[in-house]
């Protein structure tokens, strides 16, 4: 594994301004709206907006077809990156990135950029996948994750989740293959940060020009959110984080379940399914002896029987002080066995980057324990 190298603090000046609002807060209606604020006609906004999320420029000056005077007035309110990287690891193959990125006010972020090559088989596809966060901690507090042993601080805005997106975006322009596909899975819980999530969404697919169809939006079942994203107009596919197929031990694990519990959770996926016509993904973190048996697989078979579903079987990767281990391989293939007997779509996700602790949270926990170390030592 390659060691997590600390990048230098990029000084306000770089980054246009720590103190400002990044500019990706604005839509690209508010772009249009600003530009004519600004004394200008409303297509600069449109050209803004391509610099912004078509381009790798990260300064207002270098936006040559802007008149100076526009350039110059959009410096003085906006900053472009909204965050600064603190630290990068990439996997031992390099297929997998990952940055801890610091906010103005002090907190940290992950963000993951996923690389799958096509396989000395021939089988598999070039592409590339960003995993961004959503909120700084969360407060569902799964019972297996890093991020919810941290709680919740707060959540993150439009401009702070495009912002990560971008910075993938950009190296990947210059490093093929270019990023096509944005997971919102990485911290928070998406669904609680609606407006904000969306508002990112929106960004990637009329800026960026991303397809609405190659963005998902991951929840652990927060309904109100499904709801309103089941009459949204961009209608992304949504990835259910189920890990359970009885109520009581997702309760256990996904205490969210306390609320809404799987008969109502199932109910809105058969909804979202109906109104927008895309086939809801389940994710089912296989945890060593507390959800893998095949007995388990059986009731899942039961539950998600007779509906258009794929089910995502994903590799717990351990976080140190949670008392779960990853599935045995056998375990994992005799679960899988049983969905696919039964005829169901199920992938078990390929693993990716473990040696950079790539499951969410993990790396932003070891910056922070570096630095509370590192103000320990200091005379
Ligand atoms: N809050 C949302 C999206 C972020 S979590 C949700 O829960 O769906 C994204 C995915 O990562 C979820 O399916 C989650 O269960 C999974 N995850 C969390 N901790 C993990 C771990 N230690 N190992 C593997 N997957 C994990
Ligand atoms: Fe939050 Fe998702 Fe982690 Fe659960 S798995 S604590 S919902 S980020």
């Amino acid at each position: 594994m390659t060691p997590i190298a600390l990048a230098p603090h990029v000084d306000g000046a770089e980054l246009g301004g720590e103190a400002l609002p990044p500019i990706g807060d604005l839509s690209l209606a508010g772009l249009r709206d600003l530009s004519v604020e600004m004394g200008h006609p409303a297509y600069r906004g449109d050209q803004v907006a391509a610099w912004l999320y078509r381009s790798t420029v990260r300064s207002f000056a270098d936006m040559g077809n802007l008149p100076m005077a526009l350039r110059q007035a959009l410096a003085a309110r906006f900053r472009i990156d909204a965050m600064a990287v603190e630290a990068e690891a990439v996997s031992a193959d390099g297929e997998t990135r990952k940055v801890a990125l610091r906010l103005p006010d002090g907190d940290l972020v992950e963000t993951v950029l996923m690389r799958y090559p096509v396989r000395d088989d021939g089988t598999g596809a070039e592409r590339a996948t960003v995993c961004v966060s959503t909120q700084v901690g969360c407060p569902v507090k799964c019972a297996f994750c890093a991020t919810g042993l941290m709680g919740f601080t707060r959540n993150l805005s439009t401009g702070e989740i495009v912002g990560q997106a971008l910075h993938f975006l950009r190296w990947s322009r210059e490093v093929p293959p270019v990023v096509r596909n944005v997971v919102f899975m990485g911290m928070g819980e998406p669904l609680m940060n609606y407006d904000a999530t969306m508002g990112a969404v929106a960004l990637l697919v009329e800026g960026a020009g991303l397809g609405v169809h190659r963005l998902t939006v991951s929840t652990s079942g927060w309904l109100p959110g499904m709801e309103r994203l089941a009459a949204d107009p961009f209608p992304v596919r949504l990835a259910v984080s189920l890990h359970a197929p009885v109520d009581d031990l997702r309760s256990t694990l996904v205490p969210l379940n306390r609320r809404f519990p799987l008969p109502v959770l199932l109910d809105a996926c058969w909804d979202y399914q109906a109104r927008t016509g895309r086939r809801v993904t389940f994710e089912y973190v296989l945890l060593d002896g507390v959800n893998d048996t095949p007995a388990l697989a059986r009731e899942l078979v039961r539950i998600l029987r007779n509906h258009d579903v794929h089910v995502n079987l994903i590799p717990m990767n351990p976080v140190s002080s949670l008392p779960f281990g990853a599935s045995r391989p056998e375990a994992v293939e005799a679960f899988h066995g049983v969905l696919r007997v039964a005829g169901m779509i199920c992938t078990v996700r390929r693993e990716m980057g473990r040696d950079i602790r790539a499951a969410c949270g993990q790396l932003r926990t070891e910056v922070r324990e570096r630095a509370r170390a590192a103000v320990a030592v200091a005379p």
